[in-house]
Order: C-alpha cells, then structure tokens, then sequence
C-alpha cells in the first residue's frame, strides 16, 4: 500500500511525504523541522520512521528545516552535488553518512524506486521526482518556468502527480511585484501558471492519471479556488468532470492535504 500526502505546499515552503509500510520518504523540507514533525503525527505517521530526505533544489521554501530535522530524527538527506553545494550553508553541520550525492537517474530507497530529472528552474541543478512503488508511478513536479519533453516523458502515465500551479497571470501582471521579479516569474526558468498547469494536467489525465494535487500557489499572486477553476475550465473542455473522472485538489500552504492511498 501507498500513502502519498503533501505536508506544505507553497511559495512559504514544502514537504511531501510518500510512503509505504516499510519505507518512508520526504520529498523537501521547507518548513520548520517541528511543523514537518507535526504533521507527519497528524497522518499518523512518525517522523523517527523517515528513511530518506529528498531535496529537489535549495531555495529556502525548499530546504529550510531539512538539517535541523536531519539532525534531529538522523536522516539521510539525497541531493544532487551541485545542490548540496548551493545549500550545505543553510544546513548546517552534518554527518558524512547523511550526506547523499545523487548521481544516477535512478535509484532505490527501500521498496521505492526514484527517478530524477532535470527541471528549467533558477537553481542550481533542480530536479523533479518520480516514484516507482507497488505497480504505481507518483511523481511531483514543482518549481518548473516551463514544460519540458523531459519532464513530460516522465509524469506521464503517474497514478498520482503533484504539479505546481503556482500564479494567475493577471494577478501577477498587475501586482504589486517589481517588475524583475515578475519577469524571473514568467521566464522559462521560473514558475509555472494555472493555465500552463492546466494544459499540463489535462494532457496527464488524459493518459489516465486519476489524482492530481495542484501545488506550490503563489501566496501573493494566487488563490486555490482561481488554480482549482483554471485546470476545471481545461479539464471541463476535454469532456472530463472533476467530480466523476479525476480527483483534484489544492496542496494546502498551512497544513497536510488530503492522504491518498493506493
Ligand atoms: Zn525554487
Ligand atoms: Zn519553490
């Protein structure tokens, strides 16, 4: 069995947990290593149980409470080198053994197997996640300026997949943002839209994924409801309804959403 939950999600910062019996990963920990702790209790699991810590690039909603909690329930931590690079200061001191270097595309952490590919991000070396676990395919793929053939070939055919929708274009247009920082957004290194995310969302149900969660929204240039109605609207075009087809919502900022188990 499978339990897939997103802990936090959003500009303020993020964790995902997926699990099975005996494995247990967090994909991210960009909040505090007590919040990551209490919200792992409030789905009934325990944060001493975490077998491995995934990190996808060291912006800090990323990588914020990950040495404390790494130091705390002794878990090793997996990043790319270039990450751990960008993003060992931010850690803090740890032990050589809980310090992992990816350096494949694929491996495995107890009975989960992860792939990892690169992802148009403004990090170092950013990636993307997707999970091979009891004849399912999970994949969560956030922080992303734009849709890649690499990203695409990957979250395709996921049982579950976690997207960022991360801002409505007009809300940012119009915002108080400077522009730079709107430009950084929009770039192809940036975020994706609830539009993009849309298009994306129903490309993959279209290939039969049943369960998405729209994540990483934009505190200031965003509202559930506008990702949520963005990706109705697209998914509604294609004939499919988001109360019978496919099960969609909106990965929470402030607390775990909903547990899927497969
Ligand atoms: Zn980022
Ligand atoms: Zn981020």
């Amino acid at each position: 069995m499978i339990k897939f939950c997103s802990l936090y999600s959003g500009s303020s910062g993020n964790s995902i947990y997926l699990g099975t019996e005996n494995t247990h990963i967090l994909v991210d920990a960009g909040v505090s290593g007590v919040r990551i702790a209490n919200a792992l209790r409030e789905i009934n699991e325990n944060p001493e149980d975490v077998s491995a810590l995934l990190v996808t690039h060291e912006h800090s909603d990323h990588v914020k409470g990950a040495g404390i909690f790494s130091r705390k329930y002794n878990v090793p931590i997996y990043a790319r080198e270039k990450t751990w690079n960008a993003m060992r200061r931010e850690l803090g001191k740890l032990p050589d053994y809980n310090i992992r270097i990816i350096e494949k595309d694929y491996f495995t952490i107890g009975d989960i197997e992860v792939c990892n590919y690169s992802i148009p991000h403004d990090a170092a070396d950013p990636v993307a996640y997707t999970f091979y676990v009891c004849n399912k395919k999970i994949s969560i793929a956030t922080d992303i300026g734009c849709l890649t053939e690499d990203i695409y070939k990957n979250v395709i055919g996921s049982d579950i997949a976690l997207i960022e929708s991360n801002h409505d274009l007009d809300m940012l247009k119009n915002g108080r943002y400077p522009l730079p920082l709107k430009q950084r957004i929009l770039g192809n290194n940036g975020h994706l839209s609830n539009v993009n995310a849309a298009a994306f969302v129903t490309e993959l149900v279209r290939n039969g994924t049943s369960n998405i969660y729209l994540g990483h929204l934009s505190q200031e240039n965003n509202y559930p409801e506008l990702a949520l109605e963005a990706t109705r609207c697209a998914l509604a075009e294609c004939g499919f309804d988001i109360k019978k087809d496919v099960h969609v919502c909106v990965a929470s900022r402030e607390h775990y959403s909903e547990v899927i188990q497969l």
